[in-house]
């Protein structure tokens, strides 16, 4: 049995002392909304009006270079855009698989910290999955990130500034056979987002707030992946915003969910199934039931009962992921014959199920594990 890991009193606050010591990066327009932007460019002694054009050349445009600011005056160019466009994601890596339509980004922080992204082109659409911390501190045995432990949360513009990065990858048309315009972002990169809830929740609305405050996707194409922090599910549902949220259950009974998804000591199986419930209803929207598919260990027909009980005539849809196993791993993804006899009997419980592709497979797909392979090198 794993060890209990640190969990925050209240959503907002930080996970164990790491987290807290952890010095985060210098500020960013994206981390404050338009009227904050506006009284800080007039505290630097500019017109309010410089951070309409400043957030437009960010978020309408895909731009940070001060040098193609041409609409302002060139002095003011460089000062504004050090004060409010500091770097930082620097760029260590960048993969590409699936003939360019999945490209892998890892990035080093001010502070040093690795974090990455991944961008996924489709026919209809493209999505980008983001980290909102660096490490994760929900310590989940199968996770790579969840074996480093945490260092740090992500600032709202270090979250937001992967988005924006990718929406100008696309925008360039580097994704073969995609739209040219990112439209999806899911929370399923490295880090537990409800374990970083302010900053997570200011990078929501910055994402979804029209040009020039921000990007303009639409709140319905936002995944919010967790494994269960149920007071902050709960707050979420309070927010008022229409994104998806997805619960890693990876087990419907408390003696294995104990051990895969160590939260559950504090949060049991009903519980988080519960505020899952409250928050479709209160929402509207479809909770995602994100299911990791471990041989021998949650993939045996009585658990796919048991799962398709709980959740019959539910507002879910329970998305299966054939485990990426980790390096130095017990565990190993089901066999197919195992994986399709489980699908079947969650449809035959009336249970919505799919099973999600396994793209970014050869670049080590989202599951922290390029930024493992760049520590350990
Ligand atoms: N902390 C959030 C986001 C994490 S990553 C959460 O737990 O939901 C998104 C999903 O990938 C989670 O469902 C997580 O459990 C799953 N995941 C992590 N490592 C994996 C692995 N090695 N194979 C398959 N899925 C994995």
């Amino acid at each position: 049995m794993t060890s209990l890991p640190v969990i925050p009193t209240s959503p907002d606050a930080p996970i164990g002392g790491a987290a807290r010591r952890a010095a985060m990066p210098p500020r960013h327009l994206a981390d404050l909304d338009l009227a904050g932007r506006q009284a800080l460019v007039a505290e630097l002694g500019e017109p309010a009006f410089r951070a309409k054009q400043l957030s437009n050349h960010y978020f309408g445009r895909l731009v940070r270079d001060p040098e193609q600011m041409t609409d302002l005056p060139a002095a003011t160019r460089a000062r504004l855009a050090e004060q409010l466009l500091p770097r930082l994601l620097n760029p260590v890596r960048e993969m590409a698989c699936d003939d360019g339509a999945t490209r892998k980004a890892l990035w080093r922080l001010h502070d040093g910290s690795l974090v990455e992204s991944v961008l996924m082109g489709y026919p209809d659409r493209i999505t980008v999955c983001i980290s909102s911390q660096a490490g994760c501190g929900m310590a989940c045995p199968f996770c790579a990130t969840g074996q480093a432990g945490l260092t740090r949360n992500l600032s709202t513009a270090e979250i937001v500034d992967q988005a924006v990065y990718l929406a100008g990858v696309a925008a360039s048309g580097a994704v073969a056979g995609a739209p040219p315009r990112l439209s999806h972002v899911v929370f399923m990169g490295m880090g537990e987002p409800l374990a970083n809830y302010a900053r997570v929740v200011a990078a929501i609305r910055r994402l979804c707030a029209p040009a020039p405050e921000g990007l303009g996707l639409s709140q319905r194409h936002i995944t919010v992946s967790t494994v269960g922090l149920v007071p902050a599910i709960r707050r979420l549902a309070d927010e008022d915003l229409s994104v998806t949220l997805a619960l890693s259950l990876h087990a419907p009974d408390d003696d294995l969910r104990d051990e895969l998804v160590p939260v559950n000591q504090r949060w049991k199986v009903a519980e988080v199934l519960d505020a899952a419930w409250d928050y479709a209803g209160r929402t509207g929207r479809r909770v995602s039931i994100e299911y990791a598919m471990i041989r021998d260990v949650n993939d045996q027909p009585w658990r796919a009962d048991l799962l398709g009980r709980l959740l019959a005539g539910r507002l879910a849809h329970v998305n299966l992921i054939p485990l990426n196993p980790t390096p130095g791993s017990r565990w190993d993804a089901s066999p197919k014959p195992v994986e399709r006899e489980f699908v079947r009997r969650l449809r035959e419980a009336g249970v919505s199920t799919t099973v999600r592709d396994t793209r970014g497979r050869e670049i080590d797909g989202a599951c922290g594990q390029l930024a493992a392979a760049e520590v350990a090198s």
